[in-house]
C-alpha cells in the first residue's frame, strides 16, 4: 500500500484508524474504549526513514520504531535528550513495536478513562469527570480544565517540545506541517479532541531542526519505579552558555501537564540571564505560578521545581548546593 492509498482508503470510513504498533490503540480497542468502523494497517508504509535534511536537521519517519530512533548514531550524539526520554519510557518489547506516530496519537493514561463505571468527558463527552474528586496523584497540575485534568503520558514527546520538533502530515487536502507544541491540544470544554489532526490526516514525519548545542541535552524522569512507570515529573532541557550567562534555552516538562509541556516563561526568565541557583528557582516558579493542584498532586510543584533546578544547574555546571 501506498501513502496516497492510506489516505485515500481512511477517506471511505468516518470512524477510522490507523494501526502502526498497535502498542495502545489494540489495548484501548481490548478494553472497548476505542471502537473504530475500521482500521487501515500502515504497517508496510515506506515511512521508517531517518534521514539528515538539506538544512542540517533530521526527518524521523512517523513509522520508525522506537528503538530503532533511540538507538539511531545521529540522535544519540546530536539530540541525547531524545535518544534518553525514549529509553525511559514503556518497555524494551513495547518501544520495539512502538512507533513515533503512535507514540505522538498515545492516549491518557488516567485511571478513570480506563474504567467504564466511571465519569469521563475524554471518553464520552459530556458525562463528567471522576478524576476531579478521586485520586490525583498522577494527574496534571498545568493546563487543566474543568472537564479534563489528565496528564499526557509520552516521554519522547517532552523532548520533541523542548527541541521544536515539526509534525509533517497529510490528508485529503495535501500535507502540512504542525509546530510540535500546537500538535497536541489543551483540553478545555472538549477533551475527547486531543491534537490538531484533521480527520484522515496521516502523520509521515518528526523534522527536527539543526539545534548545534542541543549536543548536551538531557532527559531526567521521576517516578515511582525505576522502568515501566509513567512520570510524575520529567525534564527535557538543553543549554547554550557565553561569558557565564546563559545565552539560549530549551525546556520541557513531562507527567506535569495535560499535553507534553514547552516551559515557555521559565525559558523567557533565563534568557540572557546570569547562570545561578536562585535564578533557575525564579523561573520554574514564574513557569508554574499558575499551576493548580489537587487532592494528591500538590507534590508535583515541589518535585518540577527540584527536578528543573537539578537538571539545568548540572548542565551549567552549578555544582552542589542545590
Ligand atoms: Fe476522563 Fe480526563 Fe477526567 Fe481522566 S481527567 S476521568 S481522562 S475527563
Amino acid at each position: 500500500m501506498s501513502v496516497q492509498a492510506a489516505v485515500a482508503a481512511a477517506e471511505q470510513t468516518h470512524d477510522m484508524k490507523f494501526l502502526g504498533g498497535g502498542t495502545n490503540l489494540v489495548d484501548l480497542m481490548r478494553e472497548q474504549i476505542e471502537q473504530p468502523d475500521a482500521l487501515v494497517d500502515i504497517t508496510g508504509l515506506p515511512l521508517s526513514e531517518i534521514a539528515a535534511r538539506t538544512d542540517g536537521g533530521l526527518s524521523i519517519g512517523a513509522g520508525a520504531r522506537n528503538t530503532a530512533v533511540a538507538a539511531h548514531p545521529a540522535i544519540r550524539a546530536r539530540y541525547p535528550m531524545l535518544s534518553e526520554a525514549i529509553l525511559c519510557g514503556a518497555s524494551a518489547q513495547i518501544r520495539n513495536m512502538a512507533t513515533v506516530g503512535g507514540n505522538l496519537m498515545q492516549r491518557t493514561r488516567c485511571m478513570y478513562f480506563y474504567d467504564q463505571a466511571s465519569r469521563c468527558n475524554k471518553r464520552q463527552p459530556g458525562r463528567g469527570c471522576d478524576a476531579l474528586e478521586g485520586f490525583t496523584r498522577m494527574h496534571a497540575i498545568v493546563g487543566t480544565s474543568d472537564a479534563c485534568i489528565a496528564t499526557h503520558p509520552s516521554d519522547m514527546c517532552v523532548a520533541l517540545a523542548a527541541l521544536d520538533a515539526t509534525v509533517r502530515v497529510t490528508g485529503a487536502a495535501g500535507e502540512r506541517s504542525i509546530p510540535f507544541t500546537e500538535f497536541h491540544r489543551l483540553p478545555g470544554n472538549t477533551p475527547h479532541l486531543e491534537t490538531d489532526l484533521r480527520a484522515g490526516e496521516l502523520i509521515l514525519s518528526v523534522e527536527l531542526p539543526p539545534l548545534d548545542w542541543a549536543t548536551t541535552s538531557v532527559y531526567r524522569k521521576v517516578r515511582d519505579r525505576s522502568s515501566y512507570a509513567f512520570a510524575l515529573v520529567s525534564v527535557a532541557a538543553a543549554v547554550l552558555v557565553g561569558d557565564g550567562r546563559i545565552e539560549d534555552v530549551r525546556l520541557a516538562l513531562g507527567g506535569v501537564g495535560t499535553k507534553p509541556w514547552r516551559a515557555f516563561e521559565a525559558e523567557r526568565q533565563l534568557q540572557g540571564a546570569r547562570a545561578s541557583v536562585d535564578r533557575l528557582r525564579f523561573a520554574i516558579d514564574a513557569e508554574l505560578a499558575g499551576a493548580r493542584t489537587f487532592a494528591h498532586n500538590h507534590f508535583k510543584i515541589e518535585l518540577a521545581r527540584r527536578t528543573v533546578v537539578s537538571v539545568l544547574g548540572d548542565l551549567l555546571g552549578l555544582g552542589g548546593g542545590r
